[in-house]
């Protein structure tokens, strides 16, 4: 069956690193847009393609309005990614589909939760997040691993920390691949501090999310250390 799709205002545009923007957008003919933490949307480009649409991690907390915002990252080869930021504009009306995907929480857990992800792989984890914590989902431990090459990358960084400052069972690991002297915070990839923060191999739900490399990578230490399918959720960008 055809897929639906809703008319969205771009009401804002915010550059979150020298690569990634927040598209701010408002469905101005529905007075809520229905979205479980962790879904996507389908956007829908007047581009020449064999598939015009492109799939995007809704990356804001669900607060019953009609807003929502997306975090993504420039192609400088794709169709898609050229339109939205070289095309839209404040005012620009995107076609966005209803939100699709399972990729959620569930309501609460007594599992830790680990979320890990680099670059706009964020997007699904930072709506979760903000859902469990400031909707005050019973949750016992969250922990963010997150990858990025310097520190300009570091999307939402400082709201993350803030976060993680506010809230006991919040713990975020940000971690620099091609840091310099001045960051004193992790350094490397994501893969060493999840082998060492679940290196006991406690009762975890691990939630992946972005390019498939680090997707495989991940999977393939977790069930090294004793993790099975079941303990895996992922999403693949590609
Ligand atoms: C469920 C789901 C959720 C997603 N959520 C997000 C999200 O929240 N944010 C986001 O930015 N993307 C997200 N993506 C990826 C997104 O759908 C597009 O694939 C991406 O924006 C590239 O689209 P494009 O039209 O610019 O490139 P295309 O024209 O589709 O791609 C052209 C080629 O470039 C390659 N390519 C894709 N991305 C890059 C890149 N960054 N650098 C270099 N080469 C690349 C592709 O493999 C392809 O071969 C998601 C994908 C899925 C499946």
């Amino acid at each position: 069956m055809a897929l639906d799709y809703f008319d969205a205002t771009v009401y804002n545009i915010i550059d979150e690193s020298p690569t990634v923007k927040r598209f701010q957008l408002e469905f101005k003919d529905l007075e809520k847009f229905e979205f479980t933490a962790g879904q996507y949307v389908k956007v829908d480009f007047p581009i020449e393609d064999k598939k015009t649409y492109r799939q995007y991690s809704i990356s804001s907390i669900p607060k019953g309005d009609n807003k929502i915002e997306l975090l993504i990252v420039y192609n400088p080869v794709g169709k898609g990614t050229n339109y939205l930021f070289k095309v839209v504009k404040i005012g620009t009306i995107l076609k966005v589909s209803k939100a699709l995907g399972r990729f959620v929480l569930p309501e609460s857990s007594d599992k830790d939760i680990c979320f890990i992800c680099t670059g706009v792989g964020l997007a699904p984890f930072r709506s979760m997040i903000l859902d469990a914590l400031e909707n005050k989902k019973d949750f016992k431990r969250l922990d963010l691993i997150f990858g990025s090459r310097n520190k300009e990358d570091l999307l939402h960084y400082e709201e993350l920390k803030e976060l993680s400052e506010k809230y006991d069972n919040f713990n975020y690991y940000p971690t620099l691949s091609r840091s310099g002297e001045e960051w004193t915070g992790k350094k490397g990839y994501v893969h060493p501090i999840y082998q060492e923060l679940y290196k006991e191999h406690q009762d975890a739900q691990f939630y992946l999310c972005g390019w498939d490399s680090m997707i495989s990578e991940a999977k393939t230490n977790l069930k090294e250390i004793g993790y099975t399918r079941r303990d895996i959720l992922f999403e693949k960008y590609d």
